[in-house]
């Protein structure tokens, strides 16, 4: 197995340390000359966490290219690979359900819009989010290269299947070509740890660019929406993950989160679970054991469709904004509020801010004011990163699931 560098969780930790302890110095401190200051922040943070995020975006299509095929190309029955995709999207679909039920659940007990009335002015121009006709369509790509270049992942996963399938029934043919594959991979999982040794300057760039942007008085506004909001988020991955990993895989929770560590610093600092699957992939086979099988179709496929922190974002703020303009949903919306959430969950690209855009098209079925968008998004950085963290944590949870109903996770490395 490819080692990863020593000390890599303590640095990054570090650097997310420093980052905030720097950025919140910049941000508040009147000495500093603004062109200094400028010049830090667009030469050091701007630029130092772009060309990180840059290294890791690079990597997502050969690395999920390379794994599904050489994954695909050696499966020995197909009837495997429906297995694992019909768990799949059934157990993304059902916590994702959970998820917004929850927010709505703790959203209408507690009451964050009641009473609230808002300096915050509305965006000026709505963002725009693409549906789900368009979604489902984007998985069948009419040409290959434009869907990788532009990092359309279910239509590299689904051209990634189809071109695994054909490897895998000319084999014979080939002198097995699929072998090269298999190296391919590892030489792409060796690039991984080599971007990832960069991490704790790229976390420290992030997180500094975050606070010098912003400072830390962004949780003023909206106050009981961001409280609630983080105790649904930490709800859900405390109870909801470990429920389930419980009945399904009886594998130590303990171990599980400890091991997704870093995988969530990575998606708090970068707000993409995009951005975050080399890493995902790697901590998901190489230390909690999945079969690359599983991982190398479940993890890319989660990082696009399954968001939970998402929806449990999009739950809150519905309710909130509701409340806020005196609308009392009935039982009935709060269901379609469930829909809806987990469809727009789906066709939520896995990027910063994402979530927020398709929000729209839940206060619009409402009818709630769109203007409301305004403080959702004002304090949607910090909670951005949070719920990415919970969207990449579910997606591992879900790999170890499937992969244990199916014999395909190796205990021994899961519990090392
Ligand atoms: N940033 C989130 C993600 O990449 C999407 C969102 O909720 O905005 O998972």
């Amino acid at each position: 197995m490819i080692e990863t560098p020593k000390n890599l969780t303590r640095n990054i930790l570090l650097g997310m340390f420093l980052g905030f302890l720097v950025g919140s110095f910049l941000y508040y401190s009147n000495f500093i000359p603004d062109n200094l200051l400028n010049f830090i922040k667009i030469y050091v943070f701007n630029l130092g966490s772009g060309i990180f995020i840059n290294l890791l975006k690079l990597l997502i299509v050969p690395l999920v290219f390379f794994s599904l095929v050489s994954g695909i190309s050696s499966l020995t029955s197909m009837k495997s690979l429906g297995n694992i995709t019909i768990k799949t999207i059934v157990l993304y679909l059902s916590t994702t359900a959970i998820a917004v039920s929850l927010s709505l659940l703790i959203g209408s007990v507690f009451k964050p819009g009641a009473g609230y009335s808002s300096e915050v002015a509305p965006p000026e121009k709505l963002p725009q989010g693409q549906g789900i006709y368009e979604t489902i369509l984007d998985i069948f790509p009419s040409n290959i290269i434009d869907a990788m270049a532009q990092n359309q992942m279910l239509a590299v996963v689904f051209f990634s299947i189809l071109f695994g399938l054909a490897l895998n029934k000319t084999n014979h043919l080939t002198n097995n070509f699929s072998e090269s594959f298999e190296k391919l991979n590892t030489v792409f999982m060796q690039l991984v740890i080599m971007v990832i040794s960069f991490a704790p300057i790229g976390v420290f760039c992030l997180i500094g660019k975050f606070v010098i942007t912003d400072g830390l008085d962004i949780f003023q506004e909206a106050f009981k929406y961001v409280i609630l909001l983080i105790i649904a988020l930490l709800i859900h991955v405390i109870f909801t993950y470990s429920l389930i990993l419980k009945i399904f895989t009886n594998l130590s929770l303990l171990t599980f989160y400890k091991k997704m560590k870093d995988v969530a610093i990575f998606a708090f600092s970068t707000s993409s679970s995009a951005a975050t699957i080399p890493v995902t992939l790697k901590t998901v086979q190489d230390d909690l054991g999945v079969n690359k099988n599983v991982s190398s179709f479940v993890i890319p496929v989660g990082a696009t469709i399954n968001m939970d922190g998402t929806a449990i974002m999009q739950g809150m703020a519905t309710v909130f904004i509701a409340q806020m303009s005196g609308i009392d949903l009935t039982l009935f919306q709060y269901i379609q509020v469930v829909i809806l959430a987990v469809v727009t969950s789906i066709g939520t690209a896995a990027v910063p801010s994402a979530g927020t855009i398709t929000l729209v098209i839940i206060l619009q079925q409402f009818g709630l004011p769109l203007e409301a968008i305004g403080i959702i998004l004002a304090v949607d950085r910090i909670l951005d990163m949070l719920r990415t963290s919970v969207n990449v944590t579910g997606d591992a949870a879900v790999a170890c699931i499937v992969a244990h109903s199916e014999g395909l996770i190796d205990k021994n490395l899961f519990n090392k």
